[in-house]
């Protein structure tokens, strides 16, 4: 969910953590569903009850270190320490939006890698903005996520690391997350089987317990893979970042459409619909000039009648990626709105969150990568 507007004040809290050391470990407790922990542990000659002990621990207690996992003997704690670390994200800064209700937080990979994730309190629910991929290989002309390209895919265990660490701060104010939106970092079609895992570890009731129905991915239209969540047991929502009506335009905004056009894509959200009877959610940046007038309004109403969906219009946030593009005004957001309220199609403006302590999903990083080179430079 990329956050816009102006910067204003905000807190800051950074920590200091030791460089991640060169051997990297590929598997976390956060990367196992409970069965193949069951399975882990009786591998090791552990009894199986161990892993629904540790399974609790990481999900209901949010444990991120052993030593804090009182029911175990000491030397099972340092032994699983070294063998299967709980999280391999470490926090390296949080910001807080002013009204306390946004919380950014910034990670550090065990390769050295920069992560993003946002926490978002609502009166009514608490929603977590996980990333799935380092840097993005689509490279929308408006997104800061784009610009570097695809660093790599993230592990299941690293996104769930995300919601736990939320889950952590949630905790801190009495709140639970009770939704997940795949909508930071990356498209979480070119990282399927990865993310598919990752709901199936969140969803389990005995760990977080979040239900498919509250988890919303967010694709810029890889067709195939949306016939594939179509076929898949879990109720996730599917959102579709659309931005335009017609070819050549969203060729322009979204390179991908090069490759599926609307015409599939649409087929395929009607294929989506008609299979699982859930309506689908169309995002719409809206870009002073671009993709904002009336006319192209009416165009995208005529291209979604008939289809059971609901559109949010988010307010374009300016990002180094596209200097040149600009939010619209309320008045014109209103406009664009109404045409496709008149049309029968429903609409919502979204004010994306975050405002001023993260500006675009990807910055935060792309201003870590920098400080980083920085140092990089002064101590070589
Ligand atoms: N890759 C996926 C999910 C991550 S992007 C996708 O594109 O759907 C999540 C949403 O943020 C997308 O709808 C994307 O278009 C939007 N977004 C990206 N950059 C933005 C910006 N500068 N202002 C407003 N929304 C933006
Ligand atoms: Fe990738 Fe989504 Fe950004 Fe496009 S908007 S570059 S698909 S993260």
């Amino acid at each position: 969910m990329k956050s816009s507007g102006s910067i204003t004040m905000m807190t800051v809290t950074e920590w200091t953590t030791p460089r991640p050391t060169a051997r990297v470990q590929r598997e976390t407790l956060h990367d196992f569903t409970l069965g193949e922990l069951e399975a882990w542990v009786e591998e090791r000659g552990l009894p199986r009850y161990r892993a629904r002990q540790l399974f609790h621990w990481a999900y209901q207690q949010l444990v991120l270190e052993y030593e804090s996992v009182s029911v175990l003997p000491k030397a099972m704690r340092s032994e699983l320490s070294e063998t299967l670390p709980i999280s391999g994200l470490v926090p390296v800064r949080q910001r807080v939006s002013d009204d306390r209700e946004t919380i950014k937080l910034l990670f550090r990979t065990r390769d050295d890698q920069f992560v993003e994730t946002v926490v978002m309190f609502y009166p009514d629910r608490t929603t977590v903005c996980v990333s799935c991929q380092i840097g993005c290989a689509i490279g929308c002309s408006f997104c800061a996520t784009g610009l570097s390209g695809l660093i790599r895919n993230l592990s299941a265990g690293e996104m769930v690391s995300q919601v736990v660490h939320a889950a952590r701060l949630a905790r801190e104010r009495e709140r639970r997350i009770s939704n997940i939106v795949v909508m930071g970092m990356g498209e979480p079609f070119h990282n399927y089987d990865a993310v598919m895992r990752f709901v199936a570890i969140v969803n389990d009731r005995q760990g977080l317990g979040i239900g498919a129905r509250h988890i919303t991915l967010s694709t810029a239209g890889v067709v195939p893979f949306i016939d594939r969540l179509a076929e898949e047991p879990y109720q996730v929502k599917l959102a579709v970042s659309l931005h335009a009506p017609n070819d050549a335009l969203r060729s322009q905004l979204v390179p991908i459409n090069r490759r599926w056009p609307i015409d599939e894509l649409l087929a395929a959200c009607r294929r989506y619909v008609a299979r699982t009877g859930r309506r689908v959610t169309f995002e719409y940046v809206l870009i002073e000039d671009v993709n904002d007038d009336e006319r192209t309004a009416a165009e995208l109403a005529r291209r979604l009648r008939g289809l059971l969906c609901h559109v949010n219009l988010i307010p374009y946030n300016p990002t180094p990626a596209a200097p040149l593009f600009r939010r619209p005004g309320p008045e014109r957001i209103e406009r664009f709105r109404a045409v496709l309220e008149r049309y029968g199609i429903p609409a919502t403006v979204r004010y994306s969150r975050g405002v001023e302590i993260a500006a675009a999903c990807g910055q935060l990083r792309a201003q870590e990568e920098a400080r980083s080179r920085r140092r990089r430079a002064t101590t070589s």
